[in-house]
Order: C-alpha cells, then structure tokens, then sequence
C-alpha cells in the first residue's frame, strides 16, 4: 500500500469523518490509499509497528487538539525507524500557528485547511515527482460539490458499532471569537438530494443513528425541514424501529414552520446541542457573538415543553469580562430552563481563534499544553478556575448522567450554582477525587450532604433509593444513546 490515512480518534466509537472525505476524494490514488484508525491511549510502538506492517511511502495524519501530543510521538519515532516514509500532516490543529510547533517541525509535509483537493496533487508529486519544493502547502477549497461524498466508506461493522457523523453543510457564518469556525466566512451548503440520497443508503444499510456535525443545523430553514422530514418519513414508516438524529442549533432561530416539524419527533429520537455560551450582553459583545437572549430563553423553554427533542445545553466559564458571579446567574438562568444536560465547558484558546486579542487586556492565562484550557483570568483567579473545572465534572457525574433526577432539584434548591458549587468543594475536600467516584459511592456522598444540610437520614436515604428504582426502569431503549435514554420518562 503506497498511502495511509491516519489518526488517533479520542475512541472507539468515534469513526473519523475527515479521513474519509480524504480517501474518497483520492482520484486515481484512490487504490493505493488505505485508512489505518486508532484511538488516543495505545501505545506509540503499537502503532508505529502497525503501519510499518503496511509498507507504505507516505503516511498522513489527521491532527486535532485530543491527538496532537500522541501524534506527535508517532511521528518522532517513525521519523527515526523509518526516515525514508513522507509524513504529511493535516487537521484543525496543524492549520493554525503551525510555524511554532515541533510536530511540524518532523513531518515532512503540512496541508493548512481543507485537504481533499490538495492531498492527493500532494502525494502525487511525493510518488512521481518532480519533489514538492514547499514543505506548507494551503488547502485548496473546492465547491462543496465537487467533492466526493464519503459515507459509502463507513463499513457494516462503523454502522453497527459506531457513531455516525455525517454533514450537510459546512462552515458558519458566525464569529464567536473562542470557536474556530468564527475563520469561515460562510456556511457552504451540500446538495440536499444528494446528501439525502447518502443518507437514505445508509438507512438502508442499517445506520440508525446519525450525529450531524453542521455548525449550525437551523440556518436554512427549508434544507431543515426537508432533513428533519427525512428522518419523521421513516420514523413513520417504521414506528418499531427508531432513529436518533443529533443536530447543533443556535439557539434564538427557531420559526414556526421548524417547531411544527420538531414537535412531531417522539421521545428519545431528537437531540439538540444548542450554544449558549454565556447570557451576559457585555462578555457575548467582547467575544463577537450575536445571540438575542430572551429569544433563546423562550426557544428552549419551548422545546422543553412543547417537543421530546433531548436538549444539550452548552456554557463556557473563563470568557474574558465573566466572573464568577455572572458566570453563576447565567448558570442559574439556564437551570431554571431545565435542559436535560447543562455541559459546563472551560474556555480553551483555540489554535487560530481570534479570542487571543483579549489576552493582555484580561489577563487570560492558558495552559501551553493542549488542549490549552484557561487556567486564569483578570477575574477569576487560578484556584477558583480549578473549582469550577471540579464543579463541571462533578455536574456531570450528577446532574447530566440523569441518575440522581429525583434528588438533584433538592441538592440544589433556589440556589442552583451556588449550592452545587459548595457541595462541589465539599466532595473534592472529602474524595480528592474528581475522576473516579464509583456510583455507589456518590450515592452515598451524595446522601451525607443532604443529611448535613437538613434532611433526615430517612429522607435522604428514601431519595437516594427513588433514583436507584428509577435507573433500573430506564436504560438503553432502541436507537436512542444510554446516556439520552437516562433522561426519558421512566
Ligand atoms: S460558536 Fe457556533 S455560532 Fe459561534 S462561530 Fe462557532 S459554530 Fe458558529
């Protein structure tokens, strides 16, 4: 095999899409191409051995911030075992600031952007010559058109095992500073028929979940619905046989003609990732995003009562102008709308993201290291950066696994952030663990905070068992994802 496609997905379960738009769009290399995944965590001399087995001339790797310290291994030692191999680099994480950084500095080639066209006019010149001449080679964007669509490379065992990602649109024609999507100038639509017919394949095939990865799902509203309606038609004609669509949303843009059609949807087949972000009006000015609050509030509490969609809510702390208490209020304005799943995220600096214009002005610290979090800013300092990190994973554990319903509202009373923030600290003060805390240890934890801060041991208890009783109803219910399927009705 002369060419391998590679990258170390952050699991199993995660078939990577760019790999696959690469190999279909290899043209007459297309034969010599092969696609070798891992997953992060396996070791750099298994890998290595791996791909030598396949006796390639050129190797390329996806980059991307959960892989880059691995990769980079990988590439150091086939540079040494197996100088004459042409290592070419690619990927959000190389595309950006790429000068400075020392995997860079082995590999032999670097496509910036989109690779599609150029990784193949690339390892043509490697194969035939005359030799590239550039180490940096721009990714030439094609019309999305010309590309060759990937998904009949998904095999029976992705479709039966793995999550589906799937596209119909990419980029976006927002500018959140912290994103990197805010550098596309657009969003740049697929054909839908096209697409659609793709996605009818692999329905046919056996594919039943689908993850799309749009930036932003509900911008043209016309190309929604005719996706949304895809998905309602075979809901329809195979009510036993369910399907789970994953679509990101902004969140203020939701027409009636789109509600109509998410209402339709039954329970456990829709799930919305929706940006909030921050709700101050100051930190969304500072970092360029445009988001009517009130609008977003009314769409969220609209789908919360008025459709099944699950909802995935996200926030980010550590945005430049956010301190903890504004952090806290858009915390508790977001839990009073009840998402199924608030996911607290820490602000990261982004390779290429404009976000770098507050550094100085704000005091923003970031990790070096990827994925290069905030560890402090001019408002928050470095140890209540890490509480809140410890607040997030421990919202998570409790709150968005969905196995403490019942309890939950009580931990948290009228005071949602500040209350768990303070049983946050107490389980770090009493666990020092933020990882690892068995189920039933939780349980139990959970139990003794409640006791302490005046419930009964009975009552306490009697809650705890109420979300045991509940867990063992739920569970994985026909397409829908075990951790969606916690928060259906039980
Ligand atoms: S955060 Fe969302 S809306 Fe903003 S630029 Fe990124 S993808 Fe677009």
């Amino acid at each position: 095999m002369s060419i391998i496609l590679s990258t170390l997905n952050a699991r199993y379960t995660h078939a990577s899409l760019g790999l696959r738009y690469l190999l279909a769009n290899m043209g007459d290399l297309r034969g010599k191409t092969q696609l070798v995944e891992f997953v992060i965590g396996t070791k750099t001399t298994e890998i290595v051995e791996q791909l030598l087995a396949k006796h390639p001339k050129i190797i390329g790797f996806g980059v991307y911030i959960w892989n880059v310290e691995e990769t980079e291994r990988v590439v150091a030692m086939l540079k040494r075992v197996a100088p004459q191999i042409k290592i070419i680099l690619g990927g959000p994480e190389v595309s950006y600031e790429s000068a400075e950084q020392s995997i860079v500095q082995l590999a032999d080639y670097l496509i910036t952007g989109w690779g599609e066209v150029t990784l193949p006019q690339l390892c043509k010149q490697i194969l035939n010559g005359p030799q590239p001449l550039m180490k940096t080679h721009v990714g030439v964007q094609p019309p999305l058109n010309d590309l060759a669509l990937p998904y009949s490379l998904y095999t029976d065992e992705d479709i039966a095992h793995r999550t589906l990602y799937v596209e119909a649109s990419r980029g976006c024609p927002f500018k959140c500073e912290f994103c990197l999507s805010a550098l596309d100038k657009t969003a740049w639509p697929f054909d839908l028929d096209v697409f659609l017919a793709e996605m009818e394949t692999l329905y046919q095939r056996g594919a039943r979940l689908f993850k799309f990865v749009d930036r932003t799902f509900n911008l043209n509203i016309k190309s929604s619905l005719k996706i949304m309606q895809f998905f309602l038609d075979k809901i329809a004609a195979y009510p036993d046989d369910p399907v789970f669509a994953h679509f990101e949303v902004v969140p203020d843009h939701l027409p009636e003609a789109l509600k109509a059609g998410i209402s339709q949807f039954p329970a456990g087949a829709l799930q919305f990732e929706i940006g909030i972000q921050s709700f101050n009006p100051e930190v969304q000015a500072l970092v360029s995003r445009k988001q009517n609050n009130e609008k977003a509030a009314d769409n969220i509490s609209w789908l919360i009562e008025h459709s099944h969609a699950h909802l995935h809510v996200d926030l980010i702390a550590g945005l430049p102008g956010e301190d903890m208490a504004s952090f806290g209020r858009g915390f508790d304005q977001l839990y009073a709308l009840r998402p199924h799943e608030i996911q607290f995220g820490i602000l990261k600096r982004l390779r290429g993201t404009p976000i770098i214009r507050h550094t100085s002005d704000f005091g923003m610290v970031y990790d070096p290291y990827p994925p290069y979090t905030i560890l402090a800013n001019g408002l928050i300092d470095f140890a209540n950066m890490q509480r809140l990190v410890r607040f997030s994973r421990y919202w998570d554990l409790v709150a968005n696994s969905g196995r403490f319903a019942n309890t939950l509202p009580v931990l948290l009373g009228d005071a949602p952030f500040a209350r768990f923030m303070a049983f946050s600290d107490w389980l770090y003060a009493n666990t020092d663990a933020t990882h690892r805390i068995a189920l039933d240890r939780l349980a139990k934890m959970v139990g003794e905070w409640l006791v302490l801060h005046s419930l009964s041991e009975l009552a306490a208890a009697e809650l705890i068992a109420s979300d045991y009783a509940g867990k063992s109803k739920r569970g994985k219910s026909g397409a829908t994802p075990q951790r969606q399927a916690m928060h259906l009705p039980a």
